[in-house]
């Protein structure tokens, strides 16, 4: 029978020799797990988290098929059988879950951190420090071989399947783009020789599989390059891999190279599936959506329109991993929501550390960070409902303990209430209603309006300070002038913003502050399909899929605000800022005039402006506000009268510099999961 509020993502998908449950596919996503045989186990326990959670068919992180297609020395591989073992533990903990499995088989080509690397033509990616070698033609046949030889121990390993990761500008994708392959032999020139490499793959993996193992070919289908494939040449590429034997074709947008952002909480949901949609017109195969999908509604409604077969998601199972189930349940309003921030999972992963999630610490460290029922349940009060103060109460709660949330404003959230209102990063919205639900279920009790006084903490056995930070008033002369306001006042609403602006720092909440007052917000509240033209034009990504690669001239409306953004240190701006979001603020401010400045040094601020020196050189700013966005510092009042009482102190109150989201919650699940025998 159809699920009465998701009949399309619960309906099975029958691939004649086996079927999948649901249209859940968790796709790849590389943890950092994968590259030592010592760190299985904790895989395991992530992907059975994920498999318990009802996810039909989860996809691994990125394997190489040999040294040569390693992302970093000694990454992720499976080219012999030594290696198969540790892959048995993640595929029987997946089946006794109850789900399916596919290693994902990606040869990184140019996009390879070592000298080995290797790709169509010697061409360098600007992403990467190495310039590959061109593949011999020897080598290009035994590179073939070794994706077949991969699919062959993943099948021996227990895999239900393999996926060949042909997007993303990684190797098979290289062959395709005549971008990046300039051969001579019958592997380049026509896009039947540049397709050929990805064919053969796929035809010499299922002619050493046999017909009863999933094959899925992720498919570029807009590579937002210059020079990148046609879209009659990705439908090209995509017939020619149906007659080769793969089951399913999964997209991929965007190669890493490209710099339209693809993923990130600045793009729509859903932004890409009308590219989709015009691969799944033309191909009999089930046809993968991915990219910023984090609800059920919206992935039900990719496939009640038509535009896929599938839903991927990679992220979200991350923050949630039981999304599927709760969806299952009609509980939508439960699922802990993937914001988009890659705070916790890609920056973590391109500065080498093990991935996680922002609003999910427990994601790979399923078997550190255990939050089991309590046998001795405390009574605790907690002080502040910003981040902090919200995961650790109720992860408390969920555990058994009694708590009690005392927050001063009238509605839960911290800095996530002024976060919410910067034109992308609607999602914490989400993350506010998740905390409410679950406040609701764990029967936390909140004490909104309530500036909790020591009499208030009376008779608790634990008391947790989260009070959270206070702006910092960077110590320059004229800093008390009338011009003068904080991010806070802005974006609360108290104080509205001038046409001409100067803003002092430039960190995450200097780059918010003048995204704000770029005064986008109102586009954000525009019905689905115009919020995705508009990130198109914005960003320059041809709708009508006629150009190569898919990109077009960026159409940006110039504002008539005028913008400074400034910082002490010397250099850009925004190099603080994540690896994986960074250049996507600095390009949007930059598109809309947005004048940065760094190696300044403020000198006074009157009835003109704000005098500077920049170069040896003094100015004035003749500006009509000056905004301080000069960091943090910690709200430890309460903490310091209550100190004798060996309160627990966490988040921004706890360490404001670096003050961030993700070390605020993962304070407070780490403290949460452990308080009757934590330290203060
Ligand atoms: P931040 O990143 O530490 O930046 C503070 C800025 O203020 C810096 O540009 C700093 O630059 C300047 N500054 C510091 N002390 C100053 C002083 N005494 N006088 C004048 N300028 C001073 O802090 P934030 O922008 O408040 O962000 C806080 C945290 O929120 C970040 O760590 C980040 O994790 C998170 N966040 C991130 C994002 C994002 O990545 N998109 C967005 C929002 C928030 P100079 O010292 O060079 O002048
Ligand atoms: Fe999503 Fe951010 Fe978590 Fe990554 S860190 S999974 S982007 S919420």
């Amino acid at each position: 029978m159809a699920h009465a509020k998701y009949p399309k993502l619960f309906e099975p998908l029958n691939l004649g020799f086996t079927s999948l449950k649901n249209r859940f596919i968790m796709g790849s996503m590389h943890t950092g797990l994968e590259d030592s045989e010592k760190n299985f186990s904790k895989l395991a326990a992530f992907y059975g988290e994920r498999a318990e959670g009802g996810v039909g068919l989860i996809v691994t992180g990125g394997f190489s098929p040999n040294r040569t297609g390693w992302f970093l020395p000694f990454s992720s591989k499976l080219s012999s059988h030594s290696e198969v073992a540790r892959h048995q533990i993640l595929t029987s903990r997946v089946h006794a879950a109850g789900g399916k499995m596919a290693l994902q088989i990606l040869h990184a080509g140019r996009y390879s951190i070592h000298p080995f690397a290797a790709a169509p033509s010697a061409l360098k990616a600007p992403i990467s420090p190495f310039k590959p070698w061109a593949m011999s033609h020897s080598k290009v046949l035994s590179t073939i071989s070794d994706f077949a030889r991969t699919a062959v121990l993943a099948q021996e390993a227990g895999y239900d399947g393999v996926e060949v990761m042909g997007s993303e500008g990684y190797l098979v994708n290289e062959f395709v783009a005549p971008k990046t392959n300039l051969r001579k032999d019958e592997f380049g020139g026509s896009i039947e020789n540049r397709s050929r490499f990805a064919t053969d793959i796929i035809k010499k993996i299922r002619s050493r599989v046999g017909s009863n193992f999933i094959i899925i070919y992720r498919i570029s289908i807009l590579d937002l390059v210059e020079k990148g494939s046609t879209f009659e040449e990705v439908l090209f590429l995509a017939k020619e891999i149906e007659k080769a034997g793969a089951n399913i074709l999964s997209t991929g947008i965007g190669w890493h190279e490209a710099r339209v952002p693809t993923i990130a909480t600045d793009v729509p949901r859903g932004a890409f599936t009308w590219a989709t949609r015009a691969l799944h017109e033309h191909t009999s195969l089930p046809v993968i959506a991915a990219n910023r999908i984090n609800t059920p509604e919206v992935g039900e409604s990719i496939l009640a329109r038509g535009d896929a077969d599938l839903i991927s998601m990679a992220r979200p199972y991350l923050a949630d991993p039981h999304f599927v189930s709760k969806a299952f349940a009609a509980k939508a309003d439960e699922i802990n929501t993937c914001i988009a921030c890659n705070q916790g999972c890609l920056d973590h992963i391109f500065k080498r550390k093990r991935a996680t999630c922002l609003v999910n610490p427990r994601a790979c460290f399923e078997t550190e960070i255990i939050v089991n029922t309590t046998s001795t349940p405390q009574k605790i009060a907690v002080v502040g409902a910003g981040p902090a103060g919200l995961a650790f109460s109720v992860t408390a709660a969920s555990r058994g303990h009694s708590v009690t949330l005392f927050e001063s404003a009238s509605e839960i959230g911290g800095q996530f209430n002024l976060a919410k209102k910067i034109p992308g990063k609607e999602e914490f919205f989400e993350t506010l209603r998740y905390y409410r639900k679950q406040i609701e279920i764990h029967g936390v009790k909140l004490m909104l309006g309530i500036r909790a006084s020591r009499a208030d903490l009376k008779g608790f056995d634990k008391i947790v300070i989260a009070t959270g930070i206070k702006p910092r008033i960077p110590q320059i002369l004229g800093i008390d002038h009338k011009k003068v306001v904080s991010y806070v006042d802005l974006i609360s609403g108290r104080v509205k913003a001038e046409k001409k602006v100067a803003i002092i720092g430039a960190g995450g909440i200097g780059f918010d502050t003048a995204k704000f007052i770029l005064g986008l917000s109102e586009k954000h509240s525009v019905g689905d399909a115009e919020k995705i033209n508009e990130f198109c034009k914005t960003w320059g990504v041809d709708q009508s899929l006629k150009t190569p690669g898919g990109l077009q001239n960026k159409i940006s409306e110039k504002s008539d605000q005028k913008i400074y953004l400034l910082q002490r240190k010397p250099g850009h701006p925004g190099k603080s800022l994540g690896k994986t979001t960074g250049w996507i603020h600095r390009t949007f401010l930059k598109d809309h005039g947005v004048q940065m400045m760094g190696g300044v040094e403020y000198l006074k601020i009157d009835d003109l402006g704000l005098h500077i020196k920049q170069n040896e050189k003094v100015s004035v700013l003749e500006v009509d506000q000056v905004v301080t966005c000069a960091g943090q510092e910690p709200l430890k009042d309460l903490y310091q009268e209550l100190i004798e009482e060996k309160p627990y102190i966490i988040g921004g109150a706890f360490e404001a510099f670096e003050l961030d989201a993700k070390a605020a919650i993962k304070q407070g699940v780490v403290l949460a999961s452990t308080i009757e025998t934590a330290t203060s």
